[in-house]
């Protein structure tokens, strides 16, 4: 075989990211993650940001609810600044189940869920946005997370602590010996290349596409396949979390996550984890639940939609997907399949990640006979110390004390280390996010930046109100400077970026989005010869490309 190493995780999503942070901080050496796309471009970056206190699962999931109110303590102290403490609201409205609210209060009180009933006119003085008719409210620890921060910090932490990450590197099988898996193989789509690699024990982390993995080697998961469609407001319309006090249904959370609230979720059965456009039967049903949670939204700009995949733990007979537990399972397939060497784990949420992980790390630990305790519920990641003072960092960097309260929200301590990329510049290059050009030097040297894409996801460039339609060029140019990349190799990924893009714009293109379009479609051809570049790559939606 091509390499050796001693564990291979499959899925550069955050549980897999978890995973190899544990055994990094555990010891174990010669550790290898392996992500067929970026990191976190699974449902760990096509999420809510929710970070929940548990009490969305009181009633239905009670050992879920329990795991999420652990875990939120434990994020709040090892990545505060990753988070953002919103506080979370239950409203109750006049057409939701009276009898939910007895159930809810059972549940928290059943589970130790901390929450607190509000009067409507003290929920009302937190939120004047919310819809007045509401009839009884709970406040709880719910909070926004940045999610692709949480993903992209744990990975650098745990290459700090000598874990290998290789985003762009698929696993196209699964090597046996007898009934041994001994390694796997791997497509480098950067390289363009396949090459082997043999490991004492393969994870399989790829949640919503595990099966596909399994099947490599003719095993079946019992899971189905889900997707979840949000959409995203150009603003914050309220400044809590907001849940409805009902039985999950379509349209339940609104997230305020950083300039933009984001409305989700449907729960659609799929049977492939790419088929991920969302309807317009969703977005219209989710833009109909956030006006019922706040009339605001009424009036605010969608920017986008997304969707993302989920696993959930088969139930046998009763498979619809909204009465499935978020909980998580592993699979040794040693004790389930008589095949050694090789763990699945699916299901779980963001919140839970870490505790996922540790559960599975304990598992290969023993098969590989080391014994260390788990150390990443004290661990801090990488920034979590936030004490920066915003004026001397504006100094330092040439911005305003505003561009530097935002980039002290998106890194906590890490700028210490960011400013060394800032070159003396004071450039910021995205203005509706005030991303200064030194975020972006640190993420494409630190944290595999590779495109346009990437740069948006690690340093928010381009995901605030105007969709990147202003700085779009200046990331392809700071991506070239880096001399990391050909020209070619941008333009290829420009283009990407721009159909993902349109493909996020789509299916919200109506009232303001509608003109916010064309006039970035105008900008783009009268100032950037688009109009020439449209076509050739076919950029532009059409039927078949969407
Ligand atoms: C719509 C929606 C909203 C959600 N909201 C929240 C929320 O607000 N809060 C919360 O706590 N949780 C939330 N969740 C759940 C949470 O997002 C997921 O539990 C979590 O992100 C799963 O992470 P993961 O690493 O297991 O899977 P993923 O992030 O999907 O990662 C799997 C990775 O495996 C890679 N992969 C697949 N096949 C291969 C291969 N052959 N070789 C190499 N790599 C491969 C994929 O590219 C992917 O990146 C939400 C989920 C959805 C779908």
């Amino acid at each position: 075989m091509d390499e050796k190493h001693s564990v291979v995780i499959i899925g550069g999503g955050i549980t897999g990211i978890s995973i190899a942070r544990d055994l990094a901080l555990r010891g174990v050496s010669d550790i290898l993650l392996l992500e067929k796309d970026a990191l976190a471009s699974g449902a760990s970056g096509r999420n809510h940001g929710l970070l929940h206190s548990g009490a969305r699962y009181v009633v239905k999931d009670p050992l879920s609810a329990r795991e999420c109110a652990q875990e939120n303590k434990i994020l709040r102290k090892i990545a505060p600044h990753l988070i953002e403490d919103t506080g979370g609201l239950f409203i109750s409205l006049p057409q939701d189940p009276p009898s939910y609210v007895d159930e809810f209060i059972r549940g928290c009180k059943n589970t130790g869920v901390e929450f607190e009933e509000l009067s409507i006119s003290e929920a009302l003085k937190l939120e004047p946005n919310l819809n007045p008719e509401i009839l009884r409210v709970f406040h709880v620890n719910d909070a926004s997370i940045d999610a692709f921060q949480l993903a992209l910090l744990t990975a650098y932490d745990a290459s700090i602590n000598g874990a290998s990450i290789r985003p762009f590197s698929k696993v196209i099988d699964i090597i046996k010996d007898g009934m041994d898996v001994i390694g796997v193989k791997v497509y480098d789509s950067l390289r363009r290349r396949t090459y082997t690699i043999r490991s004492e024990i393969v994870i399989n982390a790829t949640n919503a596409w595990a099966n596909k993995v399994t099947k490599l080697i003719g095993i079946q998961l019992p899971i189905i396949l889900d997707r979840g469609t949000l959409i995203v407001f150009s603003r914050r319309i309220l400044n809590t979390v907001v849940n409805r006090l009902r039985p999950p249904s379509d349209g339940d959370i609104l997230v305020p996550h950083h300039t933009t609230s984001i409305m989700g979720t449907t729960s659609i059965s799929i049977d492939d984890p790419e088929k991920l456009l969302p309807s317009s039967e969703e977005i219209f049903s989710m833009v109909k639940a956030a006006v019922e949670i706040t009339p605001e939204a009424r009036s605010s700009r969608i920017i986008r939609a997304y969707a993302g995949p989920r696993a959930l733990l088969s139930m046998g007979a009763n498979n619809s997907s909204r009465e499935l537990p978020r909980s998580y399972r592993i699979f040794d397939h040693e004790i389930e399949n008589g095949v050694s060497g090789f763990i699945s784990i699916v299901g779980g949420k963001l919140t839970t990640a870490r505790l996922m992980a540790e559960k599975l790390v304990d598992v290969v630990l023993k098969k590989l006979g080391i014994r260390a305790p788990c150390p990443t519920h004290k661990e801090s990641l990488p920034g979590a110390d936030r004490d920066i003072n915003y004026e001397d960092l504006a100094k330092k960097m040439k911005i305003s004390n505003a561009a530097a309260m935002r980039i002290i929200s998106r890194w906590g301590g890490m700028v210490r280390e960011i400013i060394n990329y800032a070159n003396g510049e004071g450039t910021i290059v995205c203005s509706c996010e005030s991303v200064h050009v030194a975020e972006l030097r640190f993420a494409i040297e630190k944290l595999w930046a590779m495109n346009i894409d990437d740069l948006t996801k690690r340093c928010r460039a381009g995901m605030g109100p105007c969709q990147a339609m202003n700085c779009v060029y200046r990331l392809a140019s700071i991506l070239r400077q880096s001399n990391n990349f050909s020209a070619d190799y941008i333009l290829d990924y420009f283009i990407h970026f721009l159909r993902r893009r349109w493909r996020g714009e789509y299916p919200v293109m109506f009232s303001h989005q509608e003109r916010q379009c064309i006039l970035k479609l105008a900008i783009y051809c009268c100032l950037g010869n688009f109009d020439k570049l449209l076509k050739k790559y076919e950029v532009l939606p059409s039927a078949k490309r969407i």
